[in-house]
């Protein structure tokens, strides 16, 4: 079932124009990688999503519905978590101060807590880092603090920035393990990577996205074995 369609999208800053009729799909229950190199418009494609900038034309479908150029914070209350590139966490807040923004929405001080045991299932260093300034961790752990806070959201949706950046390859490694393990568990993921190997290697489907339109689309299998994307996205 599909739970997110983009349908000839287009985005424009100001004169430049960043995505330039995307088709894109995402179903219940997959990973969907969204490949391409340096400002191809993948980040873009994932702000058009959340509402961080606008489309101009095009529809973006959620559960259904017409969802094209909702706020930020309205397409956030209907479930799509969107961990911005850059893993963009409160500094100056505390681990667990951080996790907290994640469930702003959310009175219920027990369901607070038990997303938050969740979160430290996939994440137990967040646990020993209760206290610890988001600002002083670690590149990873700020990683996955970034992703533990979407995760407080228990959203339906989750979209993934290039959660690899600048991170050692071994911890490269446990991210792309715990987005394949949140998958196993039911969670329907959109991840952005440069990445291009090792997002491949988990994702049910990719898009190959190029100066703002979709050039291929296959399984993570076929992109993978293709000719083309081996060339110039795989080294
Ligand atoms: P990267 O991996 O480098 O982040 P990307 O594929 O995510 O690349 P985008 O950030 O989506 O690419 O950028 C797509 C295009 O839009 C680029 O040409 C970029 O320069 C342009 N662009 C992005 N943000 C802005 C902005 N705020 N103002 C003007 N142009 C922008």
């Amino acid at each position: 079932m599909s739970l997110l369609r983009l349908e000839r999208v287009h985005t424009f800053y100001g004169g430049v124009h960043a995505l330039k009729g995307i088709d894109l799909e995402v179903c219940e229950g997959e990973i969907v990688t969204l490949i391409g190199s340096n400002g191809a418009g993948k980040s873009t494609t994932l702000k058009t999503i959340s509402g961080q900038v606008k489309a101009k034309s095009g529809s973006i479908l959620y559960e259904g519905r017409d969802i094209t150029n909702t706020p930020p914070h309205i397409t956030s209350l209907s479930g799509i978590a969107h961990v911005p590139e850059g893993r963009r966490i409160f500094p100056r807040l505390t681990v667990k101060e951080n996790l907290e923004m994640g469930a702003f929405s959310v009175k219920d001080k027990k369901e607070i807590a038990e997303r938050m045991e969740r979160v430290f299932h996939y994440f137990p260093r967040l646990k020993e880092r209760l206290q610890q300034k988001g600002g002083t961790m670690s590149g990873g752990e700020q990683q996955m603090l970034a992703i533990g806070r979407a995760l407080m959201m228990k959203p339906r949706l989750l979209m993934l920035d290039e959660p690899s950046m600048g991170l050692a390859p071994i911890i490269v490694e446990q991210i792309f393990h715990i987005i394949r393990e949140l998958n196993d568990e039911g969670m329907t993921i959109l991840l952005v990577e440069q990445n291009a190997f090792q997002a491949l290697q988990i994702a049910h489907r990719g898009y190959v996205i190029q100066t703002g339109e979709i050039t291929m689309s296959g399984t993570g299998k076929e992109l993978l074995g293709n000719e083309q994307v081996r060339e110039a996205y795989l080294g």
